[in-house]
């Protein structure tokens, strides 16, 4: 029987490949523009972590984690996020007594037992931040900005920014009794998972994506007539800040993050025209989650970005392939006797910086010009016996068609030059 990858898992081959490369390269540099520096974690954590760092009421620890024994017993997870384990990392190297705010990002697989649907896998690509260490509400506007940035450096023009505030464990206290006196009559007409959110966290009745269970709850009172003063101008600054850099949001009631470790800013970010799944990422405020998982009490906010729903994003731009791209040159070797003259060529020009490939299926002379069109080859050095014993090489411009030679001892200089008069990328 053939064997398959995983449901819910796929390849990148080489063609997709370049467009990865290319969102992952844009979105490194823009985050170290704004002073972000890489942070890699573990692919599997103890389950406890996620339990505590991310609830175990929510759906993906009750229901979507990757959790296994190891050989000695003990409950891994594979990550089914990024902010747990960055803020594992950040405790765990005592980094709260150092410089402050730590500004991280990271970008790798994360791992969900989702239903597997358009845009959804089971493991997937996340790009996150994490800030620790700062309550300035100019840093949320920043981490926003940070996102907005990474969009449109993609080229990703039309997007919207949904934006609310769940305000601090006081106002939100007051608020959840109102909520919960709003919901208790209509409990029965709201879905199972509901029910038991209403027992747990009422707030997150309000995340269902269940239209009966929004047409029941309707009217239900709004946490930003509840907050508090601090909060309230906490959200004021967010959002003078954010106008004042020209970006234009939405105020969004329903935008709220049942947990109570998330704190004041919260947002998300979407892409309208990648059909239903259009939020491409969000994140927010979460003052409360360093000390729940185990540190000294210290703010943090951050997001995280689905990294396939951008490539979708960027697939569906029009007119957009200028990503692919074939190899600079290619060596022609006309007989099996000169291969170990084309290879020690070819070592020649990759040491100089330049991309290279040569036939290894003996192909005849004029099959190997074929390849090196459909390698997409800007150059072709011939390499034949004639030349071989004068020491000299014949160089055809693929596109003009014209054709020079030049001794062997001046290849790669030639070769470079030419590669950087048609604007090849050349790191020699
Ligand atoms: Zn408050
Ligand atoms: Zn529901």
């Amino acid at each position: 029987m053939q064997i398959k990858a995983p449901r819910g898992t796929y390849d990148i081959l080489p063609d997709d490949a370049v467009k990865w490369q290319f969102a992952e390269k844009t979105i490194r540099r823009t985050a170290e523009r704004f002073g972000y520096r890489e942070v890699r974690t573990p692919v599997f954590e103890h389950t406890e972590l996620f339990e505590r760092g991310v609830g175990v009421t929510t759906d993906i620890v009750s229901k979507e984690m990757y959790t296994f024994k190891d050989r000695s017993q003990r409950s891994l997870t594979l990550r089914p996020e990024g902010t747990a384990p960055c803020v594992r990392a950040f405790i765990e190297h005592s980094l709260y007594g150092g410089v402050l705010p730590v500004k991280w990002y990271y970008l790798g697989p994360m791992f969900r037992y989702d239903r597997p649907q358009t845009g959804r896998y089971r493991q997937f690509q996340q790009f996150g931040v994490e800030v620790f260490g700062s309550d300035n509400p100019f840093l949320d506007a920043e981490v926003i900005l940070l996102l907005i940035n990474i969009l449109s450096e993609l080229g990703l023009t039309d997007y919207e920014v949904h934006l609310n505030s769940v305000g601090c464990p006081q106002c939100r206290d007051a608020y959840r009794h109102k909520l919960i006196e709003h919901i208790r009559p209509v409990r029965e007409k709201l879905c199972d998972d509901c029910r038991v959110r209403f027992e747990q966290n009422p707030l997150r009745v309000l995340d269902c994506k269940n239209e009966t269970c929004h047409l029941a709850i309707t009217g239900y009172p709004v946490l930003m007539d509840h907050l508090c003063s601090e909060c309230r101008e906490h959200y004021e600054i967010v959002q003078a800040a954010l106008r004042e850099n020209r970006v234009t949001y939405i105020h969004d009631d329903n935008l709220v993050r049942g947990l109570d470790y998330y704190t004041n800013t919260a947002f998300e970010v979407h892409i309208p025209g990648i059909g239903a799944q259009s939020a491409v990422g969000g994140g927010g405020r979460y003052n409360g989650l360093v000390q729940e998982c185990g540190g000294p009490d210290l703010p943090g906010i951050g997001f995280a970005l689905g990294m396939e729903r951008l490539l979708t994003a960027l697939d569906s731009r029009e007119g957009e392939n200028t990503l692919s791209r074939g190899i600079p040159v290619f060596v022609a070797v006309m007989g099996a006797e000169l291969e170990g003259t084309g290879l020690k060529l070819l070592q020649e020009l990759r040491q100089a910086g330049i991309e290279c490939d040569k036939d290894y299926n003996q192909r005849s002379p004029r099959a190997q010009l074929k390849y090196a069109d459909k390698l997409g080859a800007r150059l072709v050095v011939l390499l034949g016996e004639e030349e071989a014993q004068k020491g000299i090489l014949s160089i055809r411009d693929m596109q003009s068609g014209e054709q020079i030679s030049i001794t062997a001892t001046e290849a790669v200089s030639f070769i470079q030059k030419k590669l950087a008069e048609s604007g090849e990328e050349n790191a020699g």
